[in-house]
């Protein structure tokens, strides 16, 4: 019989391990996670989650009987600390050795430290249940919110606590929120329909010094500006979990550097979700996004099978503030041009091509069930490496879908 071994009981290692199953693989499953409970969703921990007054359930993946009836043992709470590639075998930490024929490492991402708050109480980071849990309760005190970092967590956090009362003031050192991904227009709607709703946001100010005492933490900013706040969230961004792999002697690269097929430097092993960097049009990327690690683990588990296809998913991420989505499909990095679509007054879709005028990425934000299905039809034109007219695309009188190639 063949074992199969998970590290990783997230998003992605979940997947794949229903996957394989799916995809008809009878040898032993073994889920390895390091945390207490069975594979649960995150997205919902920064946004359902702070609003919930006790706190919340883990959003669980599935439950302990759907693992047993699909033959997947879940081993939760116990870190993978070593894997050995010349045996072909995965040490935990609390002893036990687990031998493998095919490995996934899906090891995810974990949040970037700011080693001014380390030591400091009334500090908070976001990934993980236990995490919102603690913050959550804290959000519940209610009081003066300081959030360094106007990334999507940082964001979603804001508008679940402004929800909730508390006085937030999201500071960001970079000129402008979200600067990493999200056009420049399509910021500035999210920064509106923030402080509308009462948020402070500070650009461009780094932090200069932190301290604590036993009622909050003092922020001097390089503003001048001193800020006092009952808790601190510290919301900058998420570095793969890649030392296992650096242990282990893997070629790691912005993460854990997998091919197209998702298989690592070594071919017993392969990588995906957060923790790995693979390849996307002619350069490495990674993605920390929930739908990338959901078809990841899917496409990992039918490379564990041995099926050798390119993984070619249009890069896809949303993000919910107040009653608002944010959705961006495909990546504008190369893009040139942006063209904007009206779908109604004050909602828009942008359009990002190349220089050769394919459509690269389209994003938008606005009440969810207005730009999904746009949104959903410009991922469609990426994958087809469309080319549509830039006149036909800012009307939108014509339907995304005739701009749709012909097979
Ligand atoms: C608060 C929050 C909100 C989010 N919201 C959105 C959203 O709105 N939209 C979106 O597209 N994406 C969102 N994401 C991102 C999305 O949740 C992630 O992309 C996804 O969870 C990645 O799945 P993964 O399985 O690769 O990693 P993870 O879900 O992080 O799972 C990895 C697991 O492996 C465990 N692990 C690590 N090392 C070891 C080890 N050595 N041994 C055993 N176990 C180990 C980790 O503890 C973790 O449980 C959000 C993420 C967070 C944290």
């Amino acid at each position: 019989m063949q074992h199969f071994v998970i590290i990783g009981g997230g998003q992605c290692g979940a997947r794949a391990a229903f996957a394989l199953r799916d995809q008809g693989f009878d040898g032993s499953i073994t889920l390895v996670g390091d945390e207490r409970h069975l594979p649960y969703e995150r997205p919902p921990l920064s946004k359902q989650h702070m609003l919930a007054p006790n706190g919340a359930e883990p959003p669980f993946i599935a439950g302990q009987q759907q693992y047993e009836e699909r033959g997947i043992v879940v081993i939760a709470g116990d870190a993978a600390t070593a894997i050995d590639r010349e045996r072909r075998g995965v040490e935990l930490a609390s002893g036990r050795r687990i031998p493998y024929d095919r490995l996934l490492i899906a090891t995810g991402a974990a949040p970037r430290r700011l080693p001014a708050a380390e030591g400091l109480d009334h500090v908070f980071y976001l990934r993980t249940h236990d995490d919102a849990a603690g913050l959550a309760a804290r959000l519940a005190a209610g009081g003066h919110l300081a959030i360094i970092g106007a990334g999507f967590i940082g964001l979603e956090l804001a508008a679940a606590a402004r929800q909730r009362g508390l006085e937030v003031t999201v500071i960001e050192a970079l000129p402008r929120i979200l600067m990493r991904g999200v056009p420049e227009e399509i910021a500035a709607k999210v920064q509106a329909l923030h402080q509308g709703n009462g948020v402070r946001i500070v650009c461009g100010a780094g932090i200069e010094r932190l301290s604590g005492d036993s009622d909050g933490v003092v922020l001097a900013l390089s503003t001048g500006e001193i800020l006092k706040a009952g808790t601190l969230v510290v919301g900058i961004g998420a570095q793969p979990r890649a030392e296992l792999a650096v242990k282990a002697g893997l070629t790691v690269e912005n993460g854990i550097a997998v091919d197209a097929s998702l298989q690592t430097s070594d071919p017993a092993i392969f990588a995906a979700g957060d923790c790995c960097s693979f390849p996307y049009e002619a350069r490495r990327i990674r993605l920390e996004a929930w739908r990338n690690a959901q078809d990841q683990g899917a496409h990992a588990a039918a490379g564990m099978l041995g099926a050798v296809s390119p993984y070619e998913a249009v890069p896809w991420f949303w993000s919910d503030q107040y009653d608002c989505t944010l959705q961006i499909a495909g990546l504008a990095d190369g893009a040139v041009t942006s063209v904007r679509r009206e779908i109604e007054p004050g909602t828009f879709i942008l359009f990002h091509l190349g220089e050769d005028g394919r459509l690269l990425a389209a994003s938008a934000f606005g009440p969810g069930n207005r730009i999904a299905k746009d949104i959903r039809l410009a991922e469609m034109l990426i994958a087809k490496r469309a080319k549509p007219d830039a006149a036909a695309l800012l009307q939108v009188s014509v339907n995304l879908k005739s701009l749709l190639p012909r097979a």
